[in-house]
């Protein structure tokens, strides 16, 4: 049980056997002892063992529940098997700490995620999509303009969005998941915000889509096609760019991207589907975008100025502050769970620390 802690949390850092023993001052053998709980470390171990990994020494006592199912890595994700386990351990960190606020709060709090009603139980063509992200859109209430914050609202809708850094240098985009119950987006934390926006919305559409595609059919497109129109609505990108176009300024495309949150790429992609462009014109604006750019990167590859910026999950967070004000939880616990020092959880309720929006 221990062991098996150690080893997830030294897989979560990375570490070989090595390099763990250095850091923590004892030998590789005895860290692989500790692992197969052959022996037992002092409880001074321990704390060396969790500065070492970056965890709290609460990390190795927690009881490892999570079960990852539905876990589907994108296609073109190419982590390498160090990479992608050291993701789902981040991932199973993270949710173990979601469900150990869970035990503590009401039900009430945290909502669940269900699918909009009246969903078409077949989807022939990828033109019907559109009708199915209008529904997504109704059942949120989110009218037709743009979507501010999506994380915001995937987490209002009952689902927990994960960010993680282990993303092998940005090999991996996202995936969805359910674990205990729990409907689950992970993203990797290095993309910028249009990029992370368009792979929650994708990851969404396989919740939404999964089982009703007809043959024929491939889901990755339809996640696609779904994201597109789940951040900006068919009517929506017709009056902004008019019924039909032979050419689009890029500054036009720059500015609805920072306006919607999708990439000018997506919106010349939402202008192809939708008829807007033809595929020649697309075609055209495609060229055209191959050969503009500085330093040997194109704007195909890096989109001219400003990035859109990142969004951050705030809920958990939030509870955890709430379940403290209400007396739910004292502060050591919030601590852990948040993974501060007590030092540090004192001054933010003080109001004396504040960092990067995400952060606590
Ligand atoms: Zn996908």
């Amino acid at each position: 049980m221990l062991g098996a802690r150690i080893k997830q949390g030294r897989v979560a850092a990375g570490l070989s056997l090595r390099e763990l023993a250095q850091g923590v001052g004892v030998s590789a053998m005895a860290i692989s002892k500790y692992e197969r709980d052959q022996i037992k470390p002092s409880s001074e171990a321990l704390l060396r063992l969790g500065s070492a990994l970056g965890v709290r020494t609460e990390y190795f006592f927690r009881q490892p529940v999570i079960e990852l199912t539905g876990v589907n890595f994108r296609k073109h994700a190419k982590l390498s098997p160090q990479d992608e386990a050291q993701a789902l351990d981040d991932v199973r960190e993270q949710l173990e700490r979601w469900l150990e606020l869970e035990a503590v709060i009401p039900s009430s709090w945290p909502k669940a995620f269900l699918l909009p009603k009246g969903l078409p139980a077949h989807v022939h063509a990828y033109e019907e999509i559109e009708a199915i992200a209008d529904r997504m859109r109704a059942a949120w209430h989110l009218g037709t303009g743009p979507i501010a914050n999506l994380i915001d609202r995937l987490e209002e809708g009952g689902i927990k969005v994960i960010l993680t850094p282990h993303d092998g240098g940005k090999k991996f985009d996202g995936m969805v998941a359910i674990a205990n119950g729990n409907t689950v987006i992970v993203v990797g934390e290095s993309w910028p915000g249009d990029r992370q926006r368009f792979t929650l919305a994708h990851e969404l559409g396989h919740l939404v889509l999964r089982g009703r595609l007809a043959e024929g059919l491939d889901e990755e497109r339809a996640c696609h096609r779904f994201a597109s129109a789940l951040l900006v609505p068919r009517q929506e990108a017709v009056r902004l760019l008019g019924a039909s176009r032979s050419w689009v300024e890029p500054r036009e495309l720059y500015m609805l991207k920072h306006e919607w949150g999708l990439s000018m790429n997506g919106w010349l992609y939402r202008a192809l589907h939708l008829g807007i462009l033809t595929k020649a014109a697309a075609k055209r604006h495609w060229e055209f975008f191959a050969q503009q750019g500085e330093g040997g990167t194109t704007w195909r590859e890096q989109e001219p100025g400003k990035p859109y910026a990142k969004e951050y999950p705030l809920r958990f967070t939030q509870l955890v502050y709430r379940a403290l004000a209400e007396e739910m939880i004292g502060e050591s616990k919030a601590a852990e769970l948040l993974g501060l020092t007590l030092v540090d959880l004192r001054l933010r309720r003080r109001m004396e620390a504040f960092d990067a929006p995400g952060c606590h």
